[in-house]
This record gives C-alpha cells, sequence and structure tokens, in this order.
C-alpha cells in the first residue's frame, strides 16, 4: 500500500473523487485506497485528505458537527497532503467573501488565500474550459459554481489559472483547485496531489 486517502463524504460529489482517486492509482501503477470518512475513527491510517465540492456552508457546518473540523485542522498541521475541490477549496481559504460572511461559513483558514465563492457564476452557468497548470500543461477545468482563488500571499503559491484568473493553489501540503478534477477523466491532475505524498 503507498498510501491511503479520505474523501471528505458528508455532503457533495464524494462518490466522485473515489472513483477518480482509484482510477488516477490504477493509471499510475499505484498501491493506493480511497476510503469514504464520515467520522473521526475512519481517519486512522489515513495518510491524505480530499475535501470535495458540494456545499461549502453546507460542509462547513457539518465538520463542526462530527468533529471532523479540529481533526483536519490537525492532520494539516502534521503535513499530511489535503486537496480541496471547488467548495473545498473554500474552505480551505483564510480569507472569504461577503457570501462566506453572510452565510456564517466556517472556513478551515489553513491557507493563505482569498476566495469569491461563486464568482464564475450560478450552477445553470457552468462551463468547461481549457486551463494552463504548472508542471501538467493545458488542463479541461469543468467549473460549477465555482470560487474564484482572489488572491495568494505568504507561501501560498498559484499554480494554475485561466482568463488570467487564479483556480488553483498550493501552499506545502495543501492543494486547492476551483474546479472540478473528479469529473474529467483526465488523471494528470493527480499526480500534482500524489507527488505531495
Ligand atoms: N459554490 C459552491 C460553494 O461555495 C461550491 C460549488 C461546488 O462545489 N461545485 O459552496
Amino acid at each position: 500500500m503507498d498510501f491511503r486517502i479520505g474523501v471528505i463524504g458528508l455532503q457533495g460529489d464524494v462518490e466522485e473523487h473515489i472513483t477518480a482517486l482509484g482510477r488516477a492509482f490504477d493509471e499510475f501503477g499505484i498501491e493506493g485506497e480511497a476510503r469514504w470518512i464520515r467520522r473521526p475513527p475512519d481517519l486512522e491510517d489515513i495518510d491524505g485528505i480530499v475535501l470535495p465540492g458540494g456545499e461549502s456552508t453546507t460542509i462547513s457546518k457539518l465538520l463542526t458537527k462530527f468533529g471532523l473540523r479540529e481533526a483536519l485542522i490537525k492532520m494539516a498541521g502534521e503535513g499530511a497532503p489535503i486537496l480541496g475541490t471547488c467548495a473545498g477549496c473554500v474552505l480551505l481559504a483564510k480569507e472569504g467573501d461577503e457570501l462566506v460572511e453572510k452565510t456564517g461559513t466556517e472556513l478551515l483558514s489553513l491557507m493563505e488565500m482569498g476566495v469569491d465563492r461563486n464568482a464564475f457564476g450560478p450552477q445553470s452557468e457552468s462551463f468547461e474550459a481549457p486551463i494552463q497548470i504548472e508542471g501538467v500543461g493545458v488542463y479541461p477545468g469543468v467549473f460549477i459554481r465555482a470560487p474564484l482563488i482572489t488572491r495568494v500571499w505568504g507561501d501560498c503559491e498559484v499554480l494554475g489559472s485561466f482568463d488570467g484568473r487564479i483556480v488553483l493553489a498550493r501552499e506545502g501540503n495543501l492543494l486547492a483547485a476551483s474546479f472540478h478534477p473528479e469529473l474529467t477523466g483526465d488523471s494528470r491532475f493527480y499526480r500534482l496531489f500524489f507527488d505531495m505524498f
């Protein structure tokens, strides 16, 4: 077993991540396991985390309710690789927009970046567009009520952009994507994440 990744499965596109991780493990010849995480004991033996897309306000409330918030912050501090996509990207940020405040969404506050929820428009205006990712090249970005990464500071670096706007950032063991790599069938994105283990 090379490593085990836990997908936080309280709300959102959990199954899609588990499937995409399995496919990426196969493609890269990695003896990995992707496991559904519902409660803190599920985190035992887990080496890294995926925070999926969904509704960041809801996920944030459920993280607190089920005692996963503190566990995730601890794991991040210990250096476990964590990937947040879309709503997961919002939750990793230290700085939210007005909507984050208005909805009382409690961010995990782990990455030195700001986010603007729903900056790319509503669900009905979901779109796919080529994005430029450092170390990967041109990648099909799937944007569904996607957040924009408004700025990064400190040790947080920009790894991907679309139309001059930041959509992928990394800070040490933390990776935040405003798009949905789990919905593309293109595993190249996961190389970035797997290289963090
Ligand atoms: N706009 C949603 C939020 O901020 C995220 C949408 C998604 O994850 N596809 O919670």
